[in-house]
């Protein structure tokens, strides 16, 4: 999801408001996972569950390594079906034993070799970046490294124990650009410490740091945690659901302004994970209504430079299935704009115009 600006034409009295991916869940590639979850992580950080979130019964490193090569050969070429990224999620890639490192990545290069990859990507952690890993990393193919930085607030980062600074965590955003990748940095709004400021202040950061994707893991409470611990003993409380809309539809937006793609906005859905969640903001459809608020928010913007009361809005057919939230909750803002739904129309265009 990404793009969005608004132009305002003296002339037509009207704001053209291009939202780029902005309302389509579209990728250039189509990626192929390969789940390692909790392997290379120095500890269970307080909130992760990643078993559960990945729907993945532990296995050895050989035998998912060998399902994936299994399936990738049995996928078309690459020269016939398109890009396709291998993508190594879950865990802390970089911090692999090295045999396991090293398996990784020559099943990468076999499967780059028979066509089958174009593409790779890792996450790790920030702490976890030694120069000869990453040089492991390049020779092999990766070109897109994800860090679970979570804050760049020192304060909140020790209230999660996640064992590093802010500082460390924005050195580590440095160390992936300046090392040849590309750097996609994910956060957690909501985990112990991460207040709405908090997290506002985060993610101007991390569009500052032009990223080539972020993303946003609202902070759940699994059971089994040391969070679900705290929640018990009254030490946390999540954010709610209508909370954590408000401040990532404003992120999200921002993210549009930027032109950063925001690649995820919740926790995919996994039955044994959502089985597991305590308390949240979970919601089935959060993605749609954080991008419902985005796109208020985007238009609100435009409305402001318009300068005048907008006569309409033409939006692309794609917004039409979240503009009015959950069971319409946002049709009176959207009528407090002027812009009831008579006067909200969709097209096949990827541009929306605000007209005044
Ligand atoms: S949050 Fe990241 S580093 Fe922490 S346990 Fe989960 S996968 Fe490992």
């Amino acid at each position: 999801m990404s793009g969005y600006f608004h132009k305002k034409n003296a002339y037509s009295h009207a704001c053209s408001v291009n939202f780029g991916t902005g309302c389509r869940q579209k990728r250039a590639k189509s990626v192929v996972p390969v789940f390692l979850p909790f392997l290379g992580c120095p500890m269970h950080c307080v909130y992760c569950a990643q078993d559960r979130q990945t729907g993945t019964a532990p296995s050895p490193v050989p035998a998912i390594l060998a399902e994936a090569e299994k399936a990738l050969n049995a996928m078309p070429l690459c020269s016939e079906s398109g890009p396709r990224e291998l993508a190594f999620y879950g865990g802390t890639f970089t911090a692999l034993p090295v045999e396991e490192r090293r398996a990784c990545l020559a099943m990468l290069e076999r499967v780059r070799a028979a066509g089958r990859i174009t593409h790779a990507r890792c996450s790790t952690r920030p702490d976890a970046l030694a120069p000869a890993v990453l040089d492991e990393l390049r020779a092999a193919g990766v070109s897109l490294i994800e860090l679970g930085i979570q804050s760049f607030d020192s304060a909140a980062l020790s209230a999660s124990r996640r064992g590093y600074s802010g500082e460390a965590a924005l050195a580590a955003c440095r160390t992936v650009q300046d090392s040849g990748f590309e750097l996609g940095i994910q956060l957690l709004p909501g985990m112990p410490g991460c207040t709405p400021d908090v997290f506002l202040k985060d993610a101007e950061q991390a569009l500052a740091l032009r990223p080539s994707c972020l993303r946003f893991y609202p902070c759940l409470v699994p059971e089994g945690t040391v969070l679900a611990r705290w929640l018990a003993e009254g030490r946390y409380a999540p954010w709610s659901l209508e909370q954590t809309v408000a401040v990532l539809g404003r992120t999200l937006c921002r993210a549009w302004q930027e032109n950063i793609p925001v690649i995820r906005l919740s926790v995919a859905p996994e039955p044994a994970f959502d089985a597991a969640v305590l308390a949240g903001p979970r919601h089935p459809a959060l993605g749609a209504l954080i991008q419902a608020e985005a796109l208020l928010c985007a238009v609100q913007d435009a409305a402001d430079a318009l300068g005048r009361p907008p006569r309409s809005l033409v939006l692309p057919r794609s917004c039409q299935g979240f503009i009015y939230g959950e069971r319409g909750a946002l049709k009176p803002r959207w009528a407090a704009l002027g812009l009831t739904p008579e006067r909200i129309l969709f097209n096949d265009a990827e541009q929306a115009e605000l007209r005044g």
